[in-house]
């Protein structure tokens, strides 16, 4: 099942069995290797597979088997070739900087990525050498115009959180390669069942698993996927070395999660657009920000590249701050949480806690204003969830 180029299975196969080593116990549910270390059968034995010279477990910072099917399902549905898994979306990016780049590089990133990830690039990696430019996702011209001699590596999230702009990824693709760089996609919003980057032309792809793999809000963990040439030598070397593993229970727990990982992302994806319909009737809205909308600018391009429009919506009210806390304030299903990808729904105000660290200007450059709020769209029934939204919008 694990078969590089034309899968042999389809999608919601490979998310149900890719990957799947059975022991001697013969177990249909994937074993929990909860073991630090592998034993070995002798002295020389364990010199071959310290030297990586014999395949096989050595310590689970680096080699276990729960991880490993973890990461071979992964790969299968993001059609790379290697996967490998990490501590958390933000490890997972980290890794990529920390090995593929070195002092005197230059990487473009997209404005609009998870507050971290510009934290990491801006002031971490700033700090050892590697400098970053910022341009809006969705200007194709301002990444051509950001591209510079020592320029490697061009990262960008798309859909965007959380005003769900879309980049034109193909095109993103060729302008990388046509300056030898690599382009890196976060796919944490669509996921493989909706997204496949790789296919369009990207290089590598970041996920923070704990968001819609897991999908149920229960564990921390990322992962990195692309060609054996990159994630092989320098990625493999860099976990062994640097050590930020993923714990063979989390790697469970996202097996587990990507079983039903596209019958999820459907149903997030198909309330979502009902939500951002109803949305945008409201006359207390100004904008509403999803996708599946005729008028959202990147509508036919996301048809084009996603199979689905995904569960972030994101919604303006008129009235700023106070208005859209009392909101946040009157909903009862949806929980006040940043987490998304949860099969419970969550609504957040970006403003003061997501983008609360970035100041007030960037917020405004990137069009995140007072009166935006966020919601991740769960798996409870569509009628209840446009019930809570109606009544906590309404006058009383
Ligand atoms: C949450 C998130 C991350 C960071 O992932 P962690 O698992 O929280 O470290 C990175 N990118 C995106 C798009 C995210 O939503």
């Amino acid at each position: 099942m694990n078969e590089q180029g034309d899968d042999p299975y389809a999608l919601d196969t490979l998310a149900c069995r890719a990957g799947s080593v059975r022991t001697v116990e013969q177990e249909h549910s994937e074993a929990l290797f909860l073991t630090s270390s592998f034993c070995f059968d002798s002295a020389a034995q364990a010199a071959e597979r310290f030297a990586g010279r014999e395949p096989g477990n050595v310590y689970s910072r680096f080699t276990n088997p729960t991880v490993r099917m973890f990461e071979q399902r992964l790969a299968a549905l993001e059609g790379g070739e290697r996967c490998i898994a990490t501590a958390s979306g933000m490890s997972a990016i980290l890794a990529l900087g920390l090995s593929l780049l070195a002092a005197g590089d230059h990487v473009v990133c997209s404005r609009d990525v998870f507050g971290a990830t510009v934290n990491l690039f801006k002031n971490l990696l700033g700090r050892f050498g590697v400098r970053t430019t910022f341009v809006p996702l969705t200007d194709t011209r301002a990444w051509a115009a950001a591209i510079e001699p020592a320029t490697r590596l061009l990262f960008l999230e798309s859909p965007s959180n959380p005003l769900t702009e879309v980049a034109d990824i193909a095109a993103l693709a060729d302008l990388a390669h046509a300056h030898d760089c690599l382009l890196a996609v976060d796919n944490c919003f669509c996921t493989p069942a909706l997204q496949r980057p790789l296919k369009l032309g990207a290089d590598l792809i970041v996920h923070s698993a704990t968001k819609y793999l897991d999908g149920h809000g229960r564990c921390v963990g990322g992962a990195i996927v692309g060609p054996e040439a990159l994630l092989g030598e320098k990625i493999h070397n860099y976990m062994r070395t640097a050590g930020p593993a993923l714990s063979p229970f989390n790697a469970w727990v996202f097996l587990k999660g990507l079983e039903t990982l596209s019958l999820r992302m459907g149903r997030h994806s198909a309330t979502a657009a009902r939500i951002a319909t109803f949305l945008e009737q409201q006359p207390r809205v100004r904008r509403v920000f999803h996708t599946s909308l005729n008028s959202h600018p990147q509508h036919a391009l996301a048809l084009r590249q996603q199979r689905d429009h995904g569960g972030i919506v994101a919604f303006e009210v008129q009235g700023e701050r106070a208005a859209a806390w009392r909101i946040v304030d009157r909903v009862r299903l949806f929980s006040i949480t940043a987490n998304l990808g949860d099969a419970k729904s969550t609504i957040t105000h970006p403003a003061t806690t997501t983008h609360a660290r970035i100041t007030a200007e960037e917020r405004a450059a990137m069009g995140i204003g007072e009166g935006l709020l966020r919601l991740s769209v769960g798996l409870e029934d569509p009628d209840d969830l446009i019930a809570d939204l109606d009544r906590a919008l309404g006058a009383g």
